[in-house]
């Protein structure tokens, strides 16, 4: 018989596989439905990126390359962050892998041994912890509520931090919440951690780009330089320019955890897709400018959502500085019966509800860690939002 190993024993298909596995039972039913639960951009991939990989097709670059990433690819890397970031990094401070979620996932297995701890705000990517309890660490969520902003208050961080403590893991701007840390935010949590020497820092900065209202970007590293020789920053071009199947990300920090992630890529994946990497030097060296108008078709999209969500009685959802998620309370509706008289008593069932009778596909708060909660991703046409807010409003007024 079929035997798991231990290491994956209470780790399951995430909950948002599930919904998205319901919802298209629904849709192959015939029932229009939308969904909301995806965490990728619906723009195409920018034609100029496109071109960049038939050429590196063309001209042969369909073998292996170096372990963590070809030398241009490196390169480009470096020409990004200090253009973009203000950093200045070498080539040998960079790793690229299939996707940021493989240079978590080879920072972690380079670095956790068992019982070490890793601290992350929560609500979080539901990928963070399951990645750390692969690798035999422990997540320690602290709950960063929605009164403040979603956000790790500096008293949280040195409350959460022990002797065992290897990891800051910091998303800005959130996957699911949206929320985005500023400059003197970051330097608070910067101070807490250069207290604490032992503890590293990893700034997951893939939605940068994805931000709203003048809101500045600034990376914890940047704001603290101080902490560069122990951080990790991980980006790449999944989110900024839609190509989230090409899987290629990349990560900048000490060269010592370069060369460990090194030995956990080189026993995975060999190394990061040839065609991609090409494409992703296009990607970073190109134009730029549709970035900008991207983020503001995002933002059009977040103020309807936020608009009509607000509109429910039960309901209440912060506006989101950055990424292209919304995360609602529906404290206000939990202990409410559905028309058919089955009681909503967690954000669980007020997203089956939504999905059955509004057939639009949401995801509970209770997947990132924080209830009673809801995640919506606007990362899709105008039109479809509009419906669903409608849809969602409608099913809400239903409830008594
Ligand atoms: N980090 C966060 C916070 C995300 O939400 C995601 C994707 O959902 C990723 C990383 C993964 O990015 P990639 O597709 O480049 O692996």
């Amino acid at each position: 018989t079929f035997r798991r190993a231990n290491r994956i024993s209470d780790i399951s298909v995430s909950e948002i596989i599930k919904i998205s596995t319901r919802a298209r039972e629904l849709k192959a039913e015939g029932k229009p439905v939308i969904i909301l639960g995806a965490g990728e951009p619906d723009f195409d991939t920018p034609d100029h990126v496109k071109q960049a990989a038939h050429k590196a097709i063309d001209a042969g670059m369909t073998k292996y390359t170096p372990l963590d990433g070809t030398p241009e690819m490196k390169q480009a890397v470096c020409r990004k962050l200090a253009r973009g970031n203000g950093l200045k990094y070498e080539p040998q401070n960079i790793s690229v892998s299939a996707g940021a979620k493989q240079v978590l996932y080879n920072a972690f297995m380079a670095t956790l041994n068992e019982g070490d701890e890793v601290v992350i705000p929560t609500p979080f990517w539901t990928t963070y912890a399951d990645i750390i309890r692969i690798c035999g660490g422990v997540p320690v969520l602290v709950q960063c509520p929605g009164e403040n902003g979603f956000k790790l208050q500096p008293e949280q961080l040195a409350e959460a931090i022990s002797d065992k403590t290897r990891w800051l893991l910091l998303n800005s701007p959130s996957n699911p919440t949206g929320a985005a840390y500023n400059a003197d935010e970051l330097q608070q949590i910067a101070n807490v951690l250069l207290d604490h020497p032992h503890v590293w820092l990893m700034s997951d900065d893939i939605y940068e780009h994805i931000i709203y209202d003048d809101f500045q970007f600034v990376t914890p590293v940047q704001v603290e330089p101080r902490l560069k020789d122990r951080a990790l920053i991980i980006n790449g071009v999944s989110k900024s320019h839609a190509m989230t199947g090409w899987r290629l990300g990349f990560g900048a920090g000490p060269v010592e955890l370069i060369r460990a992630m090194a030995v956990i890529q080189s026993q995975a994946t060999s190394c990061p897709s040839s065609i991609s990497q090409a494409a992703a030097i296009e990607a970073l060296d190109g134009d730029e400018t549709f970035l900008k108008t991207r983020a503001a078709s995002f933002q059009e999209r977040r103020d309807l959502v936020v608009a009509g969500l607000n509109a429910i009685d039960g309901v209440e959802c912060r506006t989101p500085e950055g990424a292209f998620y919304t995360f609602s309370s529906c404290a206000g509706l939990i202990g409410k019966s559905t028309p058919d008289g089955q009681v909503i008593e967690t954000d669980s069932d007020f997203c089956r509800y939504i999905l059955e009778s509004a057939h639009v596909a949401i995801v509970p708060g209770s997947a990132f860690g924080l209830s009673p909660y809801f995640r919506i991703s606007y990362a899709a046409a105008k039109s479809e939002l509009e419906e669903a807010v409608l849809r969602i409003q409608k099913a809400c007024a239903d409830l008594v």
